[in-house]
């Protein structure tokens, strides 16, 4: 790991802030060294290729130059819109990369080496990027010698394409740093140690993907799609993130790190206040009560959700289960770890959801089923692929049973399109459940709730169909917006356009929820929406009464839940469902929440 020693007092002082901004994914200020994340040095072995190997290897290879072409064509098209010079310069450095990758010595030399001496892609990478940089150093030429960080940089990018690592946990990082980086995946995510990591910032990301969850999950401030983040950045120099705000300070001014330190303070004591709110019940000022319940997308959260004294677990995406292992999870090893859900909740439900990866959540140890679909989001994901690898769904659905007997547990079934889907894992789970109690396992009668995800337009649309198969419903807010409005949520670029407001989103929650009551159904929101305190009037007026959210959130709803007025809520959301335009629907909602909810 590089980190640049600590710059000297001259040195800052040549250098002026910069301010840059993007999306404000995961709120908290953090103020620390930067780490560029993209320039750690990666762990790359060497092995030995068998002769009938090598074309593959070969292949590996190629596909690994393609994915970094692509990658460097998606940063320049980025680039284009930085102002002033910047746009230029960044395209340029950007062009020498790509022609480094385009029929190069560099792709030359590494395809001739995994063939003459038979080793793994990576290590030929780094064995060829040693020999040129050497070669260019030798030259004594101030223009080649300028190339070699480039060159480096390349051949990490490589390297990286090559391993499909995520980046090592940064534990050799100085306390309080701040990961700078490309792209960050949630896998890589879930590795920060919030004790030791103090935030982030990526180029690319968009608000509601996996990413940003994990930031939320972990408590790290973040801000994702920021343009030309990396251009001037510096391991070592101080930077300053603010992920309400979604601004990134780069060398900031020492008056810019007290206004920031204030801010910070400021935060600290309101989450401090809000905190007492634990004890209290989530009830509106006309006394209707709202269950609130917790998210957990890593286990450390469980002592959150504790903490924030959550009615439950309305959401448990054991994707985490799956992620930074090259091996899958058994039976016995997820039963323990939902156990230790279920008994750290003393008897509270906790709906545990079964694997949704595919698309952007992606598992090594399955890389090999997806192949290459041009639309993963639309592809093999989720209970799709728990259906067709069933080793994978026959693990968690026995795992899920056995720990249904410490606790109330329910299953949840995620980006469910057909009825057909819930009754097929219906029979799948009672299949398993004959087989364990013939193992003499004792099972709960009746078998646990089976729930489904409304989280595909077509399943808000046949919620009716569905509440015959369902015993639950969770609507999941974060996939609904993205297939509704076809924004990736993952997409910096498109991220304006993602809006919960839209009269089409509001409609198919509505859709839901009216099936769901009237079919005696139990509703719930799990996406992101639910753990907003704007959106809190709204998806009670339209009749929702459990809500799902990160344990960090629950304080700030329950406030605005406690303000509120269940009977003018109604009304208002009444008055929101008449609209068909967004604009107007954000002012009808902001309007009622400035009312009533002054503060
Ligand atoms: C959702 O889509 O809203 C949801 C809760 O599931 P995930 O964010 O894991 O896709
Ligand atoms: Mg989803």
């Amino acid at each position: 790991m590089r980190i640049d020693a600590k710059q000297s007092e001259t040195e800052r002082e040549d250098r002026a802030e910069i301010r840059l901004s993007g999306l404000g994914v995961s709120p908290g200020i953090a103020i620390g060294p930067a780490y560029i994340g993209d320039a750690g040095d990666l762990p790359v072995s060497e092995s030995r290729i068998a002769e009938d190997a090598i074309a593959a290897e070969r292949s590996r290879f190629a596909e690994a130059v393609a994915v970094s072409l692509k990658q460097l064509r998606k940063l320049k098209s980025k680039a284009a819109n930085l102002p002033g010079s910047a746009a230029e310069e960044i395209g340029y450095i950007l062009d020498a990369h790509v022609a480094m990758l385009s029929n190069s010595r560099l792709v030359r030399g590494v395809d001739e080496r995994i063939g003459a001496a038979r080793i793994n892609a990576e290590r030929a990478v780094q064995i060829e990027i040693d020999a040129i940089a050497e070669s260019f150093a030798a030259m004594r030429d101030s223009y080649l010698a300028a190339r070699i960080d480039d060159i480096r940089l390349v051949g990490t990018r490589l390297i990286r394409n090559l391993i499909k690592k995520p980046y090592a946990a940064y534990s050799g990082v100085p306390e309080g740093t701040i990961i700078l980086a490309e792209e960050l995946t949630p896998a890589d995510t879930a590795l920060m140690d919030p004790r030791h990591i103090g935030g982030f910032a990526t180029v690319f990301g968009g608000a509601e993907s996996h990413t940003a969850i994990m930031a939320r999950a972990l408590g790290l401030p973040a801000v994702l799609g920021v343009t030309g983040l990396l251009l001037r950045a510096r391991s070592g120099a101080t930077v300053v993130i603010d992920g309400g705000e979604g601004t990134v300070v780069l060398d900031p001014a020492p008056e810019t790190i007290h206004a920031y330190e204030a801010r910070r303070d400021a935060l600290f004591r309101e989450r401090r206040t809000l905190g007492r709110l634990r004890r209290l019940p989530a009830v509106t000022r006309d006394g209707v009560e709202i269950r609130l319940e917790a998210n957990v997308d890593l286990p450390v959260e469980l002592d959150q959700a504790v903490a924030h004294g959550a009615m439950g677990l309305g959401l448990v995406r054991s994707e985490f289960l799956y992620m930074n292992r090259d091996d899958l999870p058994g039976e016995d090893e997820q039963y323990e770890a939902f156990a230790a859900l279920v008994r750290g909740m003393g008897g509270l439900p906790v709906t545990l959801r079964t694997l949704d990866l595919g698309g952007e959540k992606f598992a090594r140890s399955l890389s090999g089923l997806f192949g290459e679909a041009a639309n993963p989001a639309l592809g093999l994901r989720a209970i799709r692929l728990s259906l067709k690898e069933r080793r994978l769904l026959d693990a968690q659905l026995a795992a899920m049973l056995r720990v249904a007997t410490l606790g109330p547990v329910r299953i949840l079934l995620p980006m469910i399109s057909t009825a057909g889907e819930i009754r097929r894992v219906r029979e799948i789970m009672d299949q398993i459940a004959r087989r364990l109690r013939r193992r003499g396992v004792e099972l709960p009668k009746p078998l646990p709730p089976l729930g489904a995800m409304i989280e595909v337009p077509g399943a808000a649309l046949a919620a009716d169909a569905l509440a015959a198969e369902a015993d639950f419903f969770a609507i999941g807010t974060n996939d609904l917006v993205q297939y509704t409005l076809a924004i990736d949520r993952t997409d910096e670029q498109v991220a304006h356009l993602y809006n919960p407001l839209h009269p089409a989103v509001l409609r198919l929650i509505q859709f839901a929820i009216e099936a769901a009551l009237r079919r005696g159904v139990p509703i719930s929101v799990c996406g992101e929406m639910a753990g907003e305190p704007r959106f809190s009037a709204l998806l009670v007026g339209l009749g929702l009464r459990n809500l799902s959210m990160a344990p960090r959130n629950i304080p700030r709803v329950k406030q605005r839940l406690r303000s509120l007025d269940m009977v003018a809520a109604t009304r208002r959301a009444r008055a929101i469902m008449d609209q068909s335009d967004s604009g107007r629907i954000a002012a009808l909602l902001d309007d009622f929440n400035a009312m009533a909810w002054p503060h």
